[in-house]
């Protein structure tokens, strides 16, 4: 017997395939546990390294609104829970998805309660549409489970009331469901306008974005806003900050802009808010050290605004008013992070975990305000980091979905980032992040067009696909296999239809062949190992009915959008990138040998300069063993 058939598998998750149970032993993921309150908290979820933080023991349930209570009867005796004896309010009663009864009671203070978000529904029992269609689309998950997720804060659904009067089709957040990712967009002062950015948020969903991001920072915000909101069939997510000071300086912003303005885009759709309220002013003297700042906008934007004022961070301080507007249309947060590294220098560092406790803390906050929450992360990350990262937010944020950056692995490959920032997304979603934001090839570099929007959600379906079949999600496989089975058949007709990009694939075998023959121009006839294996042995998949290709035939000529795709593919001179590369300070505005104005050149240097060299108190953290 060789010596590797005594090799032992380690403890395995589920199958991620449901056809093919037999040809591999499954995830070596942890095996889920889908189940209501803390029970689930290592639900699809990759085993921890040696010293990870462990994941929090409370969820949502454990951060009620004043005046709520709950209880499980797991044996199912208490058949009789009594009214409140003060309010007369009845309690509310129901089983959940592992058979247990869960009571909630509300005292008197809720007499005529009306649930408006989904988080509220979900802790009243109710099973709403939109978690019956999020099942629909997620089978291997239960409605009933769709909701205590929910209830545990472990899941969101981002559904603004308002956005689900347009064509809104209700999606899930949350690590029991499928790895998500958000493509951005939006118009800015140099470029773009509405009509293209409702083209590329058309041109994100067909290629898979699962949210989009509206960042506009030019032309009409308020009409682009509207109109991708009216169009899209995905939630909408904002960075408020940046319509607040369009039009005024940073320092003009106070309470009455900021409540006034999210107000008007939860009414207008809005389906998640981006908010930097866990930037403190005594997280900002650790960001003396860094080789690259503040590179979140909305966090460099309000860290001026907290020196200017020597003031704490308003987003912070008006954080109770802010829940109550986003509860008033279930606005889903996505709390920022204002100081995530902008360098693999910059990782992991004090004032990146000093902000990620600030976000638990809001995040215990907003769940006793009824708000959905999920957690934005880094960013920049070495690739050894991303588990500690994506665990300690685990841990802080009790299971909230975390929705990261990337993050890029490394800093070198400008051009090229929408490929560092998936290597290192595929290593967040498998442990840990349940929605990955895309990166374009422009990351760093420029606006994205609508061939960087789709290179950006490609790299990073790949990465959120790869994380699924890792975690073992039951069915995340099934594609995969087939692709194979007609791989294994030879048979390119399959093949290009169960590719993500069917045209490119076509495209580039056409190039050279445009008929089906029983080898592909690679290795060509004599050295095709796949022909070779099919005359030699008798293997399940590709002798199968309906994957042999009977006769070798001439494929369709190439589509216009495939001969695009082989046109491209040659590198841009010189020249032409010079081209590209047009855009002047004509285009902001900026008057001949002038610099161009921005809110940005309001900022008190002096003050500023005081102000980090001041001794705070320190955030102390145990980032040692
Ligand atoms: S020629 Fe090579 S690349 Fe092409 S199908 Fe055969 S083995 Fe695969």
């Amino acid at each position: 017997m060789s010596q590797s058939a005594n090799y032992v598998l380690p403890p395995l998750g589920l199958n991620p395939s449901t056809t093919a149970a037999g040809t591999t032993p499954g995830s070596f993921a942890r095996k889920p546990t889908i189940a209501p309150g803390p029970e689930g908290r290592y639900t699809f979820a990759s085993p921890d390294t040696p010293g990870m933080p462990e994941p929090s023991m409370k969820t949502a349930w454990d951060f009620l609104p004043d005046g709520w209570a709950t209880f499980v009867d797991a044996a199912d005796q208490a058949t009789c829970v009594s009214r409140d004896p003060e309010s007369g309010l009845r309690p509310y009663s129901f089983k959940q998805s592992d058979g247990s009864t869960r009571h909630v009671t509300l005292d008197k203070r809720w007499k005529g309660f009306q649930p408006v978000t989904q988080l509220e529904y979900a802790r009243l029992g109710i099973i709403t549409g939109p978690m019956k269609r999020v099942a629909e689309r997620e089978p291997h998950l239960t409605p009933a489970q769709v909701r205590d997720e929910v209830a545990a804060g472990r899941m969101i659904i981002p559904a603004n009331i308002n956005h689900l009067k347009y064509q809104l089709d209700p999606m899930a957040i949350g690590r029991a469901s499928k790895t998500k990712i958000n493509a951005n967009m939006g118009a800015s002062p140099v470029s773009s306008s509405t009509d293209e950015e409702v083209d590329k948020l058309k041109w994100a969903e067909k290629w898979g974005a699962d949210t989009v991001m509206d960042l506009s920072t030019g032309g009409n915000l308020d009409e682009c806003r509207a109109a991708i909101i009216r169009n899209s069939t995905v939630p909408i997510g904002t960075v408020p900050i940046y319509s607040m000071i369009i039009g005024r300086k940073l320092y003009d912003l106070d309470a009455e802009t900021i409540l006034a303005t999210l107000k008007h885009q939860a009414q207008q759709g809005v389906d998640y808010f981006t908010i930097h309220a866990g930037v403190l002013r005594e997280h900002l003297q650790f960001v003396k050290k860094r080789l690259i700042g503040i590179v979140s906008r909305g966090g460099s934007l309000l860290a001026k605004w907290m020196i200017d004022h020597d003031a704490e961070n308003p987003m912070y301080t008006l954080w109770d008013d802010i829940c109550d507007v986003m509860r008033g249309y279930d606005v889903s947060f996505s709390i920022g992070d204002g100081l995530r590294p902008g360098g693999l220098a910059d990782a992991t560092d004090r004032a990146q975990l000093a902000e990620l406790c600030t976000l638990g803390e809001l995040t215990e906050r907003a769940w006793r305000k009824g708000v959905q929450v999920m957690i934005e992360g880094p960013g920049h990350v070495p690739f050894d980091q991303i588990e500690y990262n994506m665990k300690l937010q685990r841990t802080l944020c009790h299971g909230a979905p975390f929705y990261v950056l990337g993050p890029l692995v490394t800093d070198i490959f400008p051009g090229y980032d929408h490929i560092t920032s998936c290597i290192g997304a595929t290593s967040a979603g498998f442990h840990g992040a349940s929605m990955l934001c895309y990166v374009t090839p422009k990351e760093h570099l420029g606006l994205p067009k609508k061939d960087d929007v789709k290179q950006g959600c490609i790299a990073y379906k790949i990465a959120a696909h790869a994380a699924d079949v890792a975690l073992g999600i039951p069915g995340s496989r099934d594609r995969d296999d087939e692709l194979t089975k007609a791989r294994a058949a030879l048979n390119w007709e399959k093949h290009f239809e169960l590719s993500f990009d069917p045209d490119t694939a076509r495209a580039y075998h056409d190039e050279d062949l445009d008929v089906d023959t029983d080898f592909c121009a690679m290795c060509g006839h004599d050295w095709c190992s796949v022909r070779i294996s099919k005359e030699i042995v008798e293997f399940a998949s590709g002798k199968e009915d309906g994957y042999q290709w009977k006769k070798a035939k001439v494929t369709a000529a190439l589509t216009p959008e495939q001969q695009q795709i082989l046109a491209s593919r040659g590198n841009l001179s010189p020249e032409e990138i010079h081209k590209l590369a047009s855009k002047t300070k004509k285009a902001v505005g900026a008057k001949e040998g002038e610099k161009a104005s921005c809110h940005s050149d309001y900022v008190d240097d002096d003050s500023a300069k005081r102000l980090q060299e001041r001794s705070l108190p320190l955030v102390e953290l145990n980032t040692t063993n």
